[in-house]
């Protein structure tokens, strides 16, 4: 029986695609006393943040952080910059595009949307010239956006932002570029300048390594030129109260204030590591992890491999003689009563029949060492039919792709 105030000793493998691991060093940082939030000594700090946070979305812009979950910017997104009414052109690449949908129509927006799960849409990124095709049909300009999600976190697909612009410059389409980065910021490269998105939405408890309970929104000027005549109702989301507070360094009401901390140090922690190094690290444990799933003969749900995930892969179990798929929440107990280790389940339509492994954020060689070999003796527990071999074949990919075999000559192992 798992009992809150149990203590297994070790540490817990949290292996789901977000909230992550936090390391010592943030949860060290978090931990101080909580200081007035309209003193000289919090405002020292939110002008290192709100110029710190800009670096990690690539931007010049600014960047508004909430005290809410990554669903509150979600909201923030589309309440700053679109009016009831509003046609927004949507892609439905899984469960958390089609959450985005919902809520813009409990808004008030009429989302239209491309793909769906019929069409195969949950195991790919997003088609840019379905967007372009739909966006030149709009002549009247209708479509006042195009939100889309650039890491479907159901799936494991990782969408082509750059070509979703040159979809809507293509069209000569003057609609907002809407993008959800929230489990790909600071693992997977993202480009909130040079890519043209208008309004960026992310979360603190997936690659920036934080707890849950902050999130952004990156404005570009574009964006906040339409909010000045935006009509959906907001109070609590208003860029313009919280950009006003931040030019001095405060904010309109308390923020949450240790997460602040928690904040300065992961931006400081990224950027000593290079953002670079940090999606290379990530690119690396993202191709050995799916060399196991191959290994172990399992199906990788995302079925492009330009799109693959570089933070989490979705697994598709293994039918059986009846044609069934294996039980995929079965094999999840397992791997967590058996080795203190959560795996990402399958999400709305992909529930049961697909587990996901979370590879993001506070992450090294070892720790996916142990993650893997979690999943393949909780695949043998669980009486899974899968291949041995899947953990060697990754641990064979680290270890040619190493620093140090980088380096030195390759020798060969028998
Ligand atoms: C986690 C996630 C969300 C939801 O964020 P919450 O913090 O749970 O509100 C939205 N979109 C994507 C892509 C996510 O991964």
């Amino acid at each position: 029986m798992l009992r809150l105030n149990s203590h297994p000793s070790g540490r817990h493998f949290l292996q789901i695609p977000g909230p992550t691991n936090v390391p010592d060093r943030i949860l060290r940082a978090i931990d101080h006393p909580t200081i007035d939030h309209r003193g000289p000594e919090f405002q020292t700090l939110a002008k290192k943040v709100l110029a710190g946070i800009r670096a990690i979305f690539q931007t010049r812009s600014p960047v508004v952080i909430y005290p809410a979950s990554g669903t509150g910017a979600w909201e923030a997104a589309l309440a700053n910059t679109l009016s009831p009414g509003d046609a927004v052109l949507m892609y439905e690449t899984g469960h958390f595009a089609s959450l985005w949908k919902k809520m813009a129509e409990k808004l008030g927006l009429v989302p239209i949307v491309l793909g769906g799960f019929e069409q195969g849409s949950w195991r790919r990124g997003v088609d840019a010239a379905a967007i372009e095709a739909r966006l030149v049909e709009d002549r009247e300009h209708r479509i006042k956006a195009v939100a889309v999600v650039h890491n479907e976190t159901s799936t494991g697909a990782t969408s082509d932002i750059a070509a979703v612009r040159r979809a809507i410059d293509n069209a000569r389409h003057p609609a907002l570029l809407l993008v959800d980065t929230i489990s790909s910021l600071a693992s997977i490269d993202y480009r909130h300048d040079e890519w043209g998105v208008d309004v960026t939405v992310g979360g603190s408890q997936k690659g920036l390594m934080l707890p849950p309970g902050l999130s952004f929104n990156a404005v570009s000027d574009k964006a906040l030129a339409a909010s000045k005549s935006a009509r959906l109702p907001k109070s609590f989301w208003g860029w313009d109260e919280m950009l006003a507070a931040n030019a001095n360094g405060f904010f309109p009401y308390t923020p949450s204030t240790n997460l602040l901390y928690g904040l300065s140090e992961a931006i400081d922690m990224l950027l000593e590591e290079g953002l670079s190094n940090v999606f290379a690290r990530h690119a690396r444990h993202a191709e050995a992890t799916r060399r196991a799933v191959r290994g172990w003969g399992l199906e990788i749900l995302c079925t492009n491999p330009a799109e693959y995930s570089n933070t989490l892969t979705a697994v598709v179990m293994p039918k059986d003689a009846q044609g069934k798929h294996h039980d995929a929440d079965a094999f999840r107990k397992v791997a967590l009563e058996n080795f203190n280790m959560s795996l990402g389940q399958g999400l709305s339509k992909l529930s049961g029949w697909v587990f996901r492994i979370g590879h993001l954020g506070d992450f090294n060689d070892l720790t996916l060492a142990g993650t893997l070999a979690g999943v393949e003796m909780g695949l043998a527990l669980a009486g899974v039919p899968h291949r041995a071999g899947g953990v060697q074949a990754a641990l064979e990919y680290l270890r040619e792709t190493a620093p140090g075999a980088r380096r030195s000559p390759q020798r060969k192992v028998a």
